[in-house]
C-alpha cells in the first residue's frame, strides 16, 4: 500500500525529521526531506510527491506562506499538504486550513496512530472539518 509512495517532509528541526523519516521508511514510504522553503521548492521542481508534510514554524518562510505558494503553483497545487505542527490552538488549525493545507497532525506526533493518519490523507479521507 505504501510501495512507491513518496512523501516530502518540510521541517527545520533535525530530530523531528529523523523520527518521521524512521516511521515512514519503516512502513515502506520513500521520504524526501527539506529543512526550509527554498530546499522544498527546489525539490518540487523535479519531484512530485504523493503527500507533503508541512512544519509551520520555520525561519524565514513559514509553513503558511510556503503552503500558499505550493497551492498556487499549477504543477504542485494537487499535492495534498498536511500541516504537522505544535500550534494546537483552534485558531491555529483554522489558519493552516485557510492557507490551503488539506489536513492537520499535531506535534508531538502520536507514533501509534501516525501511519494510520498518513494513509487516511493519502487515500483522500482526510477532511477539512475542524
Ligand atoms: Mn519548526
Amino acid at each position: 500500500m505504501s510501495a512507491g509512495k513518496r512523501i516530502l517532509y518540510i521541517e527545520d528541526n533535525f530530530d523531528n525529521r529523523m523520527l518521521v523519516r524512521r516511521l515512514l521508511e519503516h512502513e515502506g514510504f520513500l521520504v524526501l526531506e527539506a529543512e526550509n522553503a527554498h530546499q522544498a521548492l527546489d525539490l518540487l521542481e523535479s519531484n512530485t510527491p504523493d503527500l507533503i508534510l508541512m512544519d509551520i514554524n520555520m525561519p524565514e518562510i513559514d509553513g503558511y506562506t510556503l503552503t500558499r505558494q505550493i497551492k498556487s503553483t499549477s504543477s504542485t497545487s494537487q499535492i495534498p499538504i498536511i500541516a504537522l505542527t505544535a500550534n494546537v490552538m483552534r485558531g491555529d488549525k483554522e489558519r493552516t486550513l485557510r492557507a490551503g493545507c488539506d489536513g492537520y497532525i499535531e506535534k508531538p506526533i502520536d507514533i501509534d496512530t501516525f501511519i494510520e493518519q498518513i494513509y487516511q490523507y493519502l487515500n483522500g479521507k482526510g477532511s477539512k472539518q475542524l
